[in-house]
This record gives C-alpha cells, sequence and structure tokens, in this order.
C-alpha cells in the first residue's frame, strides 16, 4: 500500500528523479514523513539542494540514476518529462516499484471538498486553462487557484488550498500518464491530434492516457468536449461524465457571435484573440465558467483586454513594414499549420528543433503562403527536404540566430515573419520560452 488511511505517504523509501520545479515541491510535500533521495543529472540549482537537505533529503547527481535504483525503494517519483523508455522506469517495473508523479501524489493531499477543472488536449491547454483560471477569478477571488503543467506543479499549491478552494489545473499527458487515482469535477479535453508519439510509441496509446482526465467521473461530474474532434468524440463514447459540447451543441459560432446554449454571449468583434482555434477554446472555457453562472459583461470586459498568452502565435513587431510573430509554444506541426493559416500569404517561416519523428507534410495544406523556410534544430534536414519536396525555398541554417540574419536579406515590405517550428526545443534550449525570448530579442533589436 502506498497510502497510510489518511491518504498520504508515510515511512516510505522514495527516488524521486529530476530535480525540477515538481521534484523539488514533491520532496518538499513529502521529506517530514520520508525518507527521500533525489537526483538529477545536474546540481546547478544549489539553493534548492541545499534547502532539501536541510530537510533530510539526499541528493545525489548522477547521468547513470538507473543505478541507483534498487529493491529497497518503495515508490519512485517520475518527473513527466522522464520518457517511459528511459532505463530507470524500465528497472523500476522489473523490480516492481510504483512509479507515480506530482499530481497523483499531491492529489492525495488536497482536501476532499475542492473542486477541480482539469484541462488536457494536444494543443490549446495553456490559453484555455490561464483563461478559464482569470475569468473565475475575476469572480470569486483568491478561492480559484491556478496550477499544473502551467509552471505552478500541485504539490507546490497544495499548501494554499482551503476546504473551498477550486483548482484550475493544466494537464499534460506526461501526467496523465501516471494518474490511477487521479478525478476531477470538470474535464476540458481541448482536441487531439497526433503528438508526442515517442513518448507514447503511438498514437491509440496517446489518446487512451488523455482519456484518463475522465478518469473516476459519474454524471455528477462534467466533461468538456469538442464536437468535430473526431479522436475526441471516439475516446468520451463510453465515459460516465455528463457531456457538454463546443463546436457545436452546447456551445457554437452564429451571426459572428458565440452562443452558449442557444443564447449569444459575446460578439467576434468584441474578443481580441483571433483565429479559429482560440474562438474554440474560448468555447470550452464559456461552458466550464457557465457552471458558475456567466456574466456577459465580465465577458465582454475580458475578452477586449485578453491579448493571448505569451509565445503562442504572439505579435512582436512590424519593423520596415515586416511584422514579426513568436509562435516558439508550436512544437507540433498542428500548432503551425494553424499559425500559418492566420496568414494571407508572405510568410517567412522558421521551422524545426527538437527531432520527434514530427510529420512535416501536415502542413502541405497552408505551404503555399510560406515564401521560404528556415531549417533550425536537430531535425533541419528533413526540414530543408521537406521544402525542397513541396517546392518551398528553404535555407538550412541551424540556429535562430542564423536563420534571423538570412531573413534580414530577405524580407521585402508586406511579409511576415514567423517562428513557429512545429518542434520541442530542448536540442538548443532548455525550454520553448527560452527559444521564443531570444527571438523576440533579436527583433527588438532590429
Ligand atoms: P498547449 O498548452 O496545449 O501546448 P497552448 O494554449 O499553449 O497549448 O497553444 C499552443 C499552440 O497551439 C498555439 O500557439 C496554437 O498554435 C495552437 N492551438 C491553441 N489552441 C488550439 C486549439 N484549440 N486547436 C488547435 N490548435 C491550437
Amino acid at each position: 500500500m502506498i497510502y497510510d488511511a489518511n491518504n498520504h505517504i508515510v515511512d516510505k523509501k522514495i527516488l524521486i528523479v529530476g530535480l525540477s520545479k515538481s521534484g523539488y515541491n514533491v520532496a518538499k510535500l513529502l521529506a517530514s514523513s520520508n525518507n527521500i533521495t533525489i537526483t538529477d543529472k545536474n546540481d546547478e540549482e544549489i539553493n534548492k539542494i541545499n534547502e532539501l537537505r536541510e530537510l533530510g533529503v539526499t541528493f545525489i547527481k548522477s547521468d547513470t540514476q538507473e543505478n541507483i535504483l534498487d529493491s529497497s525503494y518503495d515508490l519512485l517519483i517520475r518527473n513527466p518529462g522522464v520518457d517511459p523508455h528511459n532505463k530507470i522506469i524500465i528497472k523500476s517495473k522489473e523490480l516492481n516499484i510504483p512509479v507515480l508523479n506530482d499530481i497523483e501524489v499531491a492529489y492525495h493531499y488536497l482536501p476532499k471538498t475542492v473542486k477541480i477543472i482539469g484541462i488536457t488536449g494536444s494543443n490549446g491547454k495553456t490559453t484555455t486553462t490561464t483563461m478559464i483560471y482569470e475569468i473565475l477569478h475575476k469572480m470569486l477571488g483568491d478561492r480559484v487557484i491556478l496550477g499544473g503543467n502551467i509552471g505552478y506543479p500541485l504539490s507546490e499549491i497544495v499548501p494554499k488550498v482551503k476546504d473551498d478552494s477550486i483548482l484550475v489545473l493544466e494537464i499534460s499527458d506526461h501526467q496523465l500518464y501516471d494518474c490511477v487515482d487521479f478525478k476531477t469535477n470538470i474535464s476540458v479535453l481541448t482536441m487531439l491530434c497526433p503528438t508526442h508519439l515517442d513518448f507514447h510509441d503511438n498514437y491509440e496509446n496517446y489518446i487512451n492516457v488523455k482519456k484518463k482526465i475522465f478518469n473516476h467521473h459519474s454524471k455528477d461530474d462534467i466533461a468538456i468536449i469538442n464536437y468535430i474532434n473526431e479522436d475526441s468524440l471516439k475516446i468520451t463514447k463510453d465515459i460516465n461524465s455528463t457531456k457538454f459540447y463546443f463546436n457545436g451543441k452546447n456551445a457554437e459560432i452564429k451571426n459572428e457571435a458565440i452562443y452558449i446554449n442557444d443564447e449569444e454571449i459575446i460578439k467576434l468583434d468584441d474578443i481580441k484573440i483571433k483565429g479559429q482555434h482560440n474562438y474554440e477554446n474560448i468555447m470550452a472555457c464559456l461552458l466550464v465558467v457557465n457552471e458558475f453562472g456567466l456574466d456577459k459583461d465580465l465577458i465582454k470586459e475580458y475578452f477586449t483586454n485578453f491579448k493571448g498568452v505569451e509565445h503562442r502565435l504572439e505579435y512582436v513587431n512590424t519593423v520596415n513594414d515586416v511584422s514579426y510573430y513568436n509562435d516558439s509554444k508550436a512544437t507540433n506541426p498542428t500548432s503551425t499549420y494553424i499559425a500559418i493559416n492566420s496568414f494571407k500569404g508572405n510568410v517567412h517561416l522558421i521551422l524545426g528543433g527538437f527531432e520527434r519523428k514530427q510529420d512535416f507534410n501536415e502542413l502541405n495544406d497552408v505551404i503555399n503562403k510560406v515564401k521560404c523556410i528556415y531549417a533550425i534544430g536537430e531535425c533541419e534536414q528533413r526540414v530543408f527536404d521537406y521544402a525542397n519536396s513541396q517546392g518551398i525555398h528553404s535555407i538550412k541554417c541551424h540556429t535562430l540566430e542564423n536563420a534571423m540574419n538570412e531573413i534580414s536579406m530577405n524580407v521585402k515590405p508586406g511579409d511576415v515573419v514567423l517562428l513557429s517550428p512545429a518542434s520541442a526545443s530542448w536540442d538548443q534550449y532548455k525550454r520553448f520560452e527560452d527559444r521564443g525570448d531570444e527571438f523576440k530579442k533579436i527583433v527588438n533589436n532590429l
């Protein structure tokens, strides 16, 4: 048994893999009552390490973390980024040691009375989570707490949670992967498309992991589902939740406005962020907010001001009549497709990054809007070959800096420069935010 009668983890020998925000916070949550070792490939975060040491946690810097694990451990806590193919995960299976992560562990430390809103999907998680949180926070104040994959691990927010808290949690497939007991009251599935196939091996596995956002639901719980996304419909066919749909049925666009259950809520002209995908996120968000009472004036005020989330098709600047957009968060071809499609044409596209078997052919229908592709990152050769196969001029640049130099010699007034790499950033950057920040810095110095 992992949990005691109070649903807490006590007197266990635990190995935490990864001193990220979640590893650090979960170690703090469990340190007083367990024997904890935390391991990471680097020991740069010395303040965090010292703080944990003072709490009795052992820190081991190691490149071969699997060698630390032996049968004396009761539990392994995986950073969501640690792949199921990782040697340490394979070894834990061989040794029959359960593997969990931050969300699943911290969930057991929440009062049973809290309401949990969980948002997942291949794309649109952060945008939808942000909008739901900000609107509910305006309505209900500090009872509403933001967390999850959005940068505040659940174990970090546990100490702030009160009996009547409402948690708005962004949840990724990497987190859902180990979920067993975790349960929401309202779950949003924005949409599904092939991504993270390296982690899950195949799409079927991936969508079945996403289905866990509806785990343990009864008809008292709510599922918010995209009515025109076939895979979302497929995996939600047999869930027990009360289902509400956007893109049809409960939330739809008619007469240039968003309607919830046939009532006009907001005109599209009153919404600052643009693009069909953002309207879909707004519909999903409004279905959640509807459960707490929709105040049309508040909704209008919010969406006339909301500029979108940083690094998501973020407008940076216009220099010499060339406009620059930072969509560094586009880590798969579906997001890049959407970004390209938001422009009329004349796009200079910076494409590529971490090699993840992404299929650039998904861009074929919109690639004629692109004047030139600047191939960067680990998969630059595949990007270059793809561009050639489509008859689009392409330049191998390897780095963003080189790409921006090439671009400065190629652009003409009226053109658009778009960083939308369809790839994760981990080959050259720690985080996609760093890639977007570098782009913005270069643009702002032009
Ligand atoms: P996530 O957190 O799931 O990665 P974000 O809200 O951060 O999603 O958006 C990332 C990118 O995904 C956006 O820049 C946009 O290109 C694309 N995107 C956002 N919402 C949707 C949606 N509902 N459907 C398809 N693509 C979307």
